[in-house]
């Protein structure tokens, strides 16, 4: 991402960050709210690059220098990104996070964290964060990534500065990425269906393999539609050949997900048209002209099913073939 495209739909939060780099008036805290986490996150990332980039183009980081290869590779040690342990953000992990912080800090005179999710962070978590906010010390920047900042203590909102970001248009975005690695619109939100994050996104995109699976799970539904009785050749001999392990299955799963989606949202408003699978309208109608809606949602619950066998380690051939019986009994 670059502050020019930042800047063509988030027009204020772009401003008052470039004006703050600019004028040399980055503050200690700031509270990135929206409501896709990703975006937010990745203009935390674009922030500090700009903050650390030795060669900036006014505030566009250059993207070549030591500390921008850094950036993209993961690999600057003063720039921090923490996430939830689970449910929450604890005490003890802000508590890591201000002491490798204390730790590093070798390199330069300025350090960034990141800390995604924020609203989760326990009052013990928050208030250890506040005491730091109360000495932050030079050149720190705390980052806190939110979708509901009114979770956040009002202290923790008193002592940062708020930047609230519009609501990102998905379609938009897939748009963008369709031409960010030249596939079609329809790949793209599939991709942005699966990986929200835009640079798993991106790169799956480059990936052969995602395209085949675009088609495996069309002919899944051609299969279930046309030829129900096949069901169970159809995973062995093509399926489960091309989503080998738990992780691929999951994709499968969730790509087959949306189509069941989509097809529940035709099913029920007349006036709807697919935005996924785009090219397969003959196939949706063939799909629920002889399916309830009420089947549709059993299906749904069938993929959720198999998704939570997968995650209770079941073996993913036993969990797919499992599926197609379920979805055959309906
Ligand atoms: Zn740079």
């Amino acid at each position: 991402m670059r502050f020019e495209q930042l800047a063509a739909s988030q027009t204020v939060v772009a401003k008052v960050m470039e004006n703050s780099i600019r004028t040399d008036k980055v503050g200690h805290a700031y509270i990135f709210s929206g409501d896709y986490e990703p975006y937010l996150i990745e203009t935390a990332q674009l922030f500090a690059k700009s903050l650390f980039c030795e060669a900036p183009d006014g505030v566009e980081p250059c993207g070549d220098c030591r500390n921008c290869r850094r950036m993209d590779s993961g690999n600057l040690v003063d720039y921090l990104e923490m996430e939830p342990d689970g449910a929450s953000i604890k005490k003890e992990q802000i508590q890591q996070l201000l002491s490798d912080l204390s730790l590093r800090g070798a390199e330069g005179d300025r350090q960034v964290y990141v800390i995604h999710q924020a609203h989760k962070m326990t009052t013990q978590a928050a208030n250890s964060l506040l005491k730091f906010f109360e000495e932050p010390g030079v050149g720190k920047l705390a980052i806190l990534v939110t979708t509901q900042p009114q979770l956040l203590l009002p202290t923790i909102r008193s002592r940062a500065q708020q930047l609230v970001f519009r609501p990102i248009d998905r379609n938009e975005l897939a748009d963008k990425l369709s031409a960010d690695v030249a596939c079609t619109t329809d790949l793209a939100r599939l991709a942005l269906a699966v990986y929200p994050k835009w640079d798993d996104a991106r790169e799956v995109l480059h990936n052969e393999w995602f395209v085949q699976s675009y088609g495996l799970v069309v002919q899944l539904v051609e299969v279930l539609t046309k030829r129900p009785q096949e069901l169970l050749l159809f995973a062995q001999e093509k399926w489960l050949g091309h989503f080998k392990g738990r992780n691929e299955l999951r994709v499968g799963l969730e790509l087959f997900e949306s189509w069941l989606e989509e097809s529940l949202r035709f099913k029920v408003r007349t006036d709807y048209t697919p935005q996924l699978f785009t090219r397969e309208q003959a196939l949706y109608q063939a799909f629920i002209s002889n399916r309830s809606a009420h089947k549709i949602v059993h299906a749904i619950e069938h993929v959720h099913e198999a998704i939570r066998r997968l995650e209770a380690n079941v073996n993913p051939q036993l969990t797919f073939e499992r599926l197609t019986f379920d979805l055959q009994k309906g």
